[in-house]
Parts: C-alpha cells; sequence; structure tokens
C-alpha cells in the first residue's frame, strides 16, 4: 500500500481511491473528420511507459473529485499530484 496526496484532502491510502488510466488525453478538435483508424487510436489506445505516467485518479472515497497522479510505473512510486488544469510538476526522470 501506498500514500496518494490529494490535492484538496491531502495524504491518504491508496484504497480510498481509482485510478482511470492515462491523463491528459486530449479530445480531437474536428471529430466529424477523423478516420476510423484515427477514432480508434483516440478511443482504443494508450502508452504503457515503462517509468513516469500520469494517469487520471479519483478520490472516490473523500471528496469524490478528480485529479493527476505522476507515477513511476516501475517502482509504483507517486512522484507527484495535481489538479486538473494544472501542468505536471516538475519530476527527475
Ligand atoms: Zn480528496
Amino acid at each position: 500500500m501506498f500514500l496518494i496526496e490529494c490535492p484538496w484532502c491531502g495524504p491518504r491510502d491508496q484504497t480510498e481511491f481509482s485510478c482511470h488510466g492515462e491523463a491528459h488525453i486530449a479530445r480531437p478538435k474536428e471529430p466529424d473528420k477523423l478516420s476510423d483508424a484515427e477514432w480508434a487510436d483516440y478511443v482504443f489506445y494508450r502508452s504503457n511507459p515503462k517509468g513516469l505516467h500520469h494517469e487520471r485518479w479519483v478520490h472516490d472515497h473523500g471528496c469524490r473529485r478528480w485529479f493527476n497522479v505522476a507515477r513511476d510505473t516501475v517502482s509504483d512510486k507517486i512522484r507527484g499530484s495535481y489538479k486538473v488544469g494544472d501542468k505536471p510538476p516538475k519530476v527527475a526522470p
């Protein structure tokens, strides 16, 4: 188990949260012009990095707000958390 820093509630046990995948997926600006392959890429394909990964999390058993987490996929260490719309924290690679 590890602690996750909710931007509103502070550090809490990971069991209070759930992860909902990669953060910073931009919705297409002109969706009617996308090909089927481009739609598939937007809807289904996600990065799977070894190392730093930015993810969307929600504080299910707390404030119920969404935020982003920078997590190292190798060590599972949380490198920082930040509100949706904020820039990711600068962390060493
Ligand atoms: Zn919270």
